[in-house]
């Protein structure tokens, strides 16, 4: 953890205005245009970045695409990009304190979180993917005598990575650690309101000796510069993190370019299922509350429905009560808050008015207001509404804030028709004592992935991806480098 005057020392220090990189250069945006990155510990102004013009993405994509093309990176043999990539992480780890601190100054993650999630992630995910490429072999089909079948991995070309703001470095290297290792080239685009450490994270990537126009980062608006990056004929791939509307616009943007693939890890209303005969329901109950209250609920995994089996509503209630009411929500550069800004506010202004319609439609809503601080910062109370319909839309839409919707279930039938009752399939939790139980729910659940006994914490061995609208490609695991990687099959007669 850091210390108090590394702390104070990092949350004052001013920060440099943002640029795009495209080849290698740090450039203004091409009409000059800048935007303002807005605090949310504060709602002052942090600094500015570039404002991303449809030729700045362009010009990027080009710059990929030589790169690419020339084979500058993709023609190096993977034991050299390992070498590369692992500097970065080492340099990225020896600059933990300082990536997370500015992270947190434009996104508004708690500390304590960030310098847990995000630069010794972020490295952890790049030294993962480099060590795992000078491994990967081709194959040999079994083919009849006289033919040799061989299937090369190649890599796919250009990537775009557009990215959310809830854990920029994470959900980047989770991009980046994939496509660089397998020899693609990258445009990278960070959210609007979390480009800073991702900017801080390729400047490293350049010391850490990657060639120019191997990584190209575009910052400014996502209906201009990722529209541009998805319309582009350059890019083979995008790759992306965020919302479902979004998502839906960039394969219609595929479609009518270049059919360019596209992976989709989108947003989720993950149903938390607490079962009578769980092994430990204080357990249960503050893992529960830290599945939705951490980060002040803007995780994609958090368990935002709680579905608790009738016998033991209230008292589950009670203690995920006594959980949002001791939750330290506040300054999120105070190592001892557990819950940091809302990231905007106009995500604020969305999780209060998904909490009013709650309240108007006659549903008993625990919290729910607007922490009001001295500094004019985003913050808002960890929420609970019980005696929530299924059918609501505080139980069919994702709020991406702390709000925890709780629906009471009599039976094991019914809580699976109400967990696979939304359109999203991202993440679920079962806690039960019960052994068949527990397989059955892993196999009914229409999720990407079913916690047992726990919620959150699966690390980078396991995929991470959803069904329906919760997406349509895998982050993390060795699973993520198929995305990167075309399949050639050379047919030799012998
Ligand atoms: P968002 O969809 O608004 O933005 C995500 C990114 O897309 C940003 O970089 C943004 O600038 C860009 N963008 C916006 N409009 C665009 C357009 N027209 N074309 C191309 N790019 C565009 O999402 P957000 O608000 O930043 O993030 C929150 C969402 O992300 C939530 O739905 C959350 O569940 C989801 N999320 C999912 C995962 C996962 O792994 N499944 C992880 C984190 C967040």
């Amino acid at each position: 953890m850091l210390d108090q005057t590394t702390l104070d020392r990092l949350r004052s220090a001013s920060v440099a205005e943002g640029h795009h990189l495209v080849d290698g250069a740090w450039i203004a945006a091409s009409d000059g245009g800048r935007m303002e990155v807005i605090s949310p510990l504060d709602g002052t102004i942090l600094t500015t970045i570039a404002a991303g013009t449809t030729q700045d993405a362009n010009s990027a994509c080009a710059a990929a695409r030589r790169a690419f093309d020339d084979g500058r990176w993709s023609g190096l043999a993977p034991s050299a990009r390992k070498a590369v990539l692992l500097k970065w992480a080492a340099l990225i780890e020896a600059h933990a304190e300082e990536l997370s601190v500015l992270g947190v100054r434009d996104n508004g993650t708690e500390i304590a979180m960030a310098l847990k999630a995000e630069p010794g992630s972020a490295a952890a995910t790049i030294r993962y993917y480099a060590e795992a490429i000078d491994k990967h072999y081709g194959q040999i089909a079994p083919t009849a005598h006289g033919t040799l079948g061989l299937i090369h991995p190649e890599p796919v070309g250009v990537v775009a990575a557009i990215v959310p703001w809830n854990f920029p470095l994470m959900i980047g290297a989770w991009k980046l650690g994939p496509a660089l290792a397998a020899g693609c080239t990258v445009v990278l685009k960070p959210a609007e309101t979390a480009s800073l450490s991702l900017i801080r994270l390729a400047q490293l990537g350049q010391e850490a000796g990657l060639p120019d126009g191997v990584l190209n980062l575009v910052t400014g608006a996502g209906a201009v510069v990722g529209e541009a990056l998805s319309l582009s004929q350059d890019v083979d791939v995008v790759t992306f993190t965020g919302s479902g509307s979004v998502g839906r616009r960039l394969m219609h943007n595929a479609a009518a370019s270049n059919l360019k693939r596209v992976y989709l890890e989108l947003g989720g209303k993950s149903p938390n299922i607490v079962f009578a005969d769980a092994p430990d329901l204080n357990e249960a109950a503050t893992v529960s509350a830290a599945g939705i209250f951490r980060n002040s609920g803007q995780v994609c995994v958090a368990g935002s429905r709680l579905l608790v089996e009738r016998s033991i509503h209230d008292s589950f209630v009670d203690k995920l009560e006594r959980h949002a009411r001791t939750t330290v929500v506040g300054d999120p550069l105070d190592p001892a808050t557990q819950a940091g800004a809302i990231n905007s506010l106009r995500q604020l202004e969305q999780n209060l008015s998904f909490v009013e319609e709650a309240r108007l439609a006659g549903r008993t809503v625990l919290g729910g207001s607007r922490i009001l601080t001295e500094t004019g910062g985003y913050f808002m109370e960890p929420t609970i509404v019980t005696g929530v319909n299924p059918a609501d839309r505080l139980a069919q839409e994702e709020v991406f804030g702390p709000v925890l919707a709780v629906i009471a279930f009599d039976t094991e039938e019914e809580a699976i028709a109400i967990a696979n009752g939304t359109k999203f399939g991202l993440a679920s939790g079962v806690w039960t004592a019960d052994l068949s139980r527990a397989h059955r729910m892993v196999s009914r659940i229409r999720a990407g992935v079913v916690h047992v006994n726990t919620y959150g914490g699966a690390d980078l061995t396991v995929p991470l991806g959803g069904v329906g609208q919760s997406g349509n490609g895998h982050d993390k695991s060795l699973h993520a480098l198929d995305k990167f990687l075309n399949l050639k099959t050379a047919w030799i007669k012998l």
